[in-house]
């Protein structure tokens, strides 16, 4: 589909309940800070038509439940615009699904104290992308020769065709990226606050031929370039284990389900990477990147990304392009990135795989199945 013959924004919304919304999963939850699902009256109907007319009058409820005023509400909705289009089929996003551009904390979720928290003391802000930036300290690198060599330890290209791209190195490992943030001494042009600035290309969710929705941009992606972060509800694990019991299939639920686990461990100095790790759900609220699709040979990968060390126990998972990426081609990452051998071993007993789920990828390097 060329570019200039989409709509600028395609959402059609369900108010009828023709096309019913793809997930069969209850979304009813007893949860007290978990969204409601829109309601359908009237209103609502007519703010879908007239919404962007001026001088319609829009009740704030009815701005509330629309997928559309939601994306325009993003800081960045100017520059960087999240379209939503079907030319597939008639069917919408699902109505009890809303977009969020922030993680939203379960009302459990055990921050750090502030005398924990601490920032680099970077005054030139060049420095930080040095050993010796105290935001850098847990990379993994040689702290003497680093030092004495004056090496470039942080995580990105500065400069050219590559400035703000993840530099070889870490875009070949599982590694986490360690930048600057608001408790820092350095300023927000710091080439070390690249995921902190935020997304910075367009994305269009998308109606797929046989996947469901998927995500694109209609501009040109370079390798290593951030995409944007997967945010969602983050909630406990025995929350987390709540919700896939109500769950219809535990494994559908498990798509939208991160585990926060990047830092865990039980011999931990800090208690809150002791315990078992936060999960965000981003079923019910999170960003474009909650309707990527799965492929064995994915553009895309994610990394975990902490600002404050303090925070690590709710650390970012920030995705990054790891191949060039050409416009309108859909995005994707392998949903279990690492740990497909036991997958593999599955696909070869019979009995297994009657309860597999085919994948549906289309890649040459497809592995048969998703789990
Ligand atoms: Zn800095
Ligand atoms: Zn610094
Ligand atoms: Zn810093
Ligand atoms: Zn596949």
């Amino acid at each position: 589909m060329s570019e200039d013959r989409m709509p600028t924004i395609g959402i059609k919304r369900d108010w009828k309940g023709k096309g019913k919304a793809e997930s069969s999963i209850d979304s009813m939850d007893d949860d007290e800070d978990s969204m409601p699902a829109p309601k359908k009256n009237l209103k609502w109907e007519r703010h879908f038509y007239y919404h962007e007319e001026k001088d319609f009058m829009i009740a704030d409820e009815e701005i509330e439940d629309c997928h559309w005023c939601q994306i325009n509400a993003f800081p960045t909705a100017e520059p960087y615009p999240i379209t939503i289009t079907n030319f597939i089929d008639e069917s919408t996003l699902p109505d009890d699904f809303r977009f969020i551009d922030k993680s939203v904390l379960h009302q459990k979720i055990d921050l750090a104290p502030e005398e924990f928290r601490s920032g680099c003391g970077c005054r030139n802000t060049g420095d930080c992308k040095y050993a010796g930036c105290n935001c850098l300290e847990d990379m993994d690198f040689d702290m003497e020769e680093a030092l004495a060599m004056r090496q470039k330890v942080y995580s990105y290209h500065s400069q050219g065709e590559k400035a703000e791209c993840l530099r070889g190195t870490k875009l070949h490992s599982r590694n986490p990226i360690y930048e600057c943030h608001k408790g820092c001494e350095c300023d927000t042009s710091c080439s070390n606050r690249v995921v902190e600035r935020g997304r910075k290309i367009p994305l269009n969710i998308f109606k797929t031929e046989n996947r469901g929705w998927g995500v694109r941009s209609s501009v040109k992606i370079r390798k290593g370039q951030f995409i944007d972060l997967y945010v969602g509800h983050i909630i406990t694990s025995q929350e987390a284990d709540r919700r896939r019991k109500k769950s219809e299939f535990a494994q559908r639920k498990d798509v939208y389900l991160f585990a926060l686990d990047k830092f865990s461990d039980p011999e931990s100095a800090d208690p809150r990477l002791r315990r078992k790790p936060y999960e965000v759900d981003g079923e019910f609220m999170s960003g474009p990147t909650r309707f990527i699709n799965h492929s064995c040979d994915p553009n895309l990968r994610i990394f975990a990304r902490v600002g404050d060390h303090a925070d690590k126990h709710i650390h970012d998972l920030a995705f990054f392009a790891i191949k060039d990426i050409a416009p309108m081609t859909e995005l994707t990452f392998d949903y279990v990135d690492g740990e497909s051998a036991p997958l593999l071993k599955d696909s070869k007993n019979d009995d297994k795989v009657k309860d597999m789920t085919k994948c549906l990828c289309g890649s040459r390097k497809c592995r048969g199945f998703l789990w």
